[in-house]
């Protein structure tokens, strides 16, 4: 059997990414899509063949819960919006895969997860790169020191924004927060995913050349991580600079990752070379493994509880921007 997603949320990401990728995927299929825009929801069902039944608006979304083609609902809305549409689709019986960041921060993602686990249903975050095999691979060498322990790491991801200075993205309320919320969220991941620990501490320094254009939100943020045995790692995102890379260092050799977050092109090496692994279409992996969890009845590699470790990590790293000083990541 095929699961049904419904998409909710029809801007950048869903319409570039994921529907395409939903035409590739083995066990689920676009079956839904949720928007505020009836114009976009007559495109959709045209172009993806979506019958009337299956379409929402932001109102009548609770409906969804009579429905049985829609097995699953992907939330790929602005991050203020993720918790309230994490929370109605579990409530209306529905697995959910959130989008990155989970939420505006901790407590929310707190809220998120209880909401799921009450309801019963799965939750999973869309945190593609646990399925890229370059990404796998830092995994493996890291996490089974096949080099050795590791023994540093630095990682930095950003662009140069130029795009609408109104968007969702530059407004802290609707966002949360800047590039540290949008990019930095695949350093920390990175970082992670590469030790397989979680850090303890943070200190972190903020960087802004334009005070108009990133008025509310974050430009560049800089981070030094402590790990338990004492390990330090560094980190940084951006919306000022092309960052895209992953890079540790062991007792051993080197491994790393560059470009390291994108949808493709990743390219990996190490002292004994270049990597040798296919690109893959992220977003179809993730979400084919999503449904197969659901449909077994198997933990998903990226739960809730991994949106919840990187939000704490962030809210930490914005703590310790304000007080000027280490702060312990709770
Ligand atoms: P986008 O701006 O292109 O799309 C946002 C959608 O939300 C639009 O369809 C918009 O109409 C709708 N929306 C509803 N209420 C809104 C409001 N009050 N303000 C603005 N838009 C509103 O954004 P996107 O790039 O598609 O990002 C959506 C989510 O997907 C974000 O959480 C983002 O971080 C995530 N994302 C993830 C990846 C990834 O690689 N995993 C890539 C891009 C985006």
């Amino acid at each position: 059997k095929k699961l049904g997603i419904a998409l909710v949320g029809l801007g950048g990401y869903s319409g570039g990414q994921l529907a395409p990728a939903l035409q590739q995927t083995k066990h689920c299929y676009l079956a839904g899509i949720v928007t505020g825009t009836p114009s976009k929801a007559d495109e959709w069902s045209k172009k993806y063949n979506i019958p009337d039944k299956n379409i929402y608006n932001y109102s009548n979304f609770d409906e969804i819960a009579k429905n049985p083609a829609i097995d699953i609902v992907y939330v790929v809305l602005p991050v203020s919006m993720h918790k309230e549409f994490t929370i109605r689709a579990a409530k209306a019986g529905k697995h959910v895969i959130c989008e990155k960041p989970m939420a505006l921060n901790a407590a929310d993602c707190t809220e998120m997860i209880a909401a799921c686990k009450k309801a019963n249903r799965m939750l999973s975050i869309g945190y593609r790169l646990h399925f890229e095999p370059h990404n796998m691979e830092m995994m493996r060498l890291g996490q089974k020191k096949v080099y050795g322990k590791v023994t540093a790491i630095d990682t930095g991801n950003g662009f140069v924004y130029r795009g609408d200075p109104n968007a969702w993205r530059l407004k802290k309320a609707l966002s949360g927060g800047g590039a540290l919320m949008d990019m930095g969220v695949y350093s920390i991941q990175g970082t992670r995913y590469t030790l397989g620990q979680n850090p303890l501490f943070v200190t972190a320094t903020e960087q802004k050349t334009n005070n108009e254009l990133f008025k509310e939100v974050d430009e560049t943020i800089m981070w030094e991580f402590e790990f338990p045995g004492g390990l330090k790692t560094t980190g940084k995102s951006s919306y000022n600079n092309n960052w895209g890379y992953l890079k540790a260092t062991a007792e051993k050799g080197q491994f790393s990752l560059e470009p390291a977050f994108g949808y493709g092109g990743i390219k990996g090496t190490t002292h004994e070379g270049i990597m040798n692994f296919p690109q893959i279409n992220q977003q179809a992996a993730q979400m084919d493994d999503f449904a197969l969890c659901v449909l077994n009845k198997k933990q998903t590699r990226v739960p809730g509880e991994e949106g919840l470790k990187d939000m704490k990590v962030i809210d930490a790293i914005y703590r310790s921007i304000v007080s000027g000083k280490k702060e312990k990541i709770v």
